[in-house]
Order: structure tokens, then C-alpha cells, then sequence
């Protein structure tokens, strides 16, 4: 049996949803706030985008939503 996983595009999480059930096409991640219908299914390519998102919000310090 095959498991498909789904992983954020933006930032590799496995932490997407659905935004709406009826909207089944659109996927929310909710560590990284990305929003759409495109999603990753290779852990291989996820892998590869976390550890580049890992990197890029530490180049950009901490502190994700501060404008400041
Ligand atoms: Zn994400």
C-alpha cells in the first residue's frame, strides 16, 4: 500500500491542509503560511526545501513576523 505525503512547497513542511474540504485543490501550511493549490509529494525534494528554508529564515535572524 502507498502512503502519499504532502509536503509544503515553500518551506518542506508535512504540516499542510486543506483550507476548506469543499476546496479540496487549495493547501494552507501552517508553519510557513503558504497558500495554493501546488504540493510536494517526494520526501527527497521536501527534504531539499526544508533544509533551504532552514537556512534562508536564519540568514534573516530570528523573529518571523517582526517588521522591525
Ligand atoms: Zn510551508
Amino acid at each position: 500500500m502507498k502512503i502519499s505525503v504532502k509536503f509544503c512547497p515553500n518551506c518542506g513542511s508535512m504540516n499542510i491542509k486543506w483550507v476548506n474540504p469543499q476546496m479540496w485543490s487549495i493547501w494552507r501550511c501552517w508553519d510557513c503560511g503558504y497558500q495554493g493549490a501546488v504540493v510536494v509529494e517526494d520526501r527527497e525534494i521536501a527534504d531539499a526545501i526544508r533544509k533551504n528554508y532552514l537556512n534562508k529564515i536564519e540568514n534573516e535572524g530570528n523573529g518571523s513576523s517582526e517588521d522591525k
